[in-house]
């Protein structure tokens, strides 16, 4: 199991290249959003283990399932797109954004150990 500071670090970097990847793609320039987007999703490390307790070796259940992690997936790409009207949609958004990618890289990270993920 990886242990909550290595979840703190892939999060960091698994964010940081996502957010300028998409970044780059849209022709923005290059700023540190993705250091920031990194840094905020570093902070939450273990969101899936809040769930689900990493209290013994076979704790990944439905909420570490590659079937979460498509739906968390589809939804972020739908938060993505969503067309914000004022400050606190921008807030909301960017929050969603952050846990949503947090969740993913946390989930990432576990598929790449012995136990990976359950299908269900
Ligand atoms: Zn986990």
């Amino acid at each position: 199991m990886a242990c909550a500071i290595e979840h703190a670090q892939f999060n960091f970097v698994a964010v940081a290249c996502a957010c300028a990847v998409v970044r780059d793609r849209e022709g923005r320039p290059a700023d540190v959003t993705p250091f920031a987007m990194g840094a905020a999703a570093a902070c939450l490390p273990s969101l899936p283990d809040v769930i689900e307790p990493a209290l013994h070796p076979n704790h990944r259940k439905f909420f570490h399932s590659v079937t979460v992690f498509a739906a968390l997936g589809y939804g972020l790409h739908r938060l993505y797109q969503w067309e914000t009207e004022d400050d606190w949609q921008r807030l909301a958004r960017m929050v969603g954004l952050i846990a949503g990618a947090a969740y993913l890289a946390h989930l990432t990270r576990d598929a790449f150990t012995a136990k990976s993920l359950p299908l269900i």
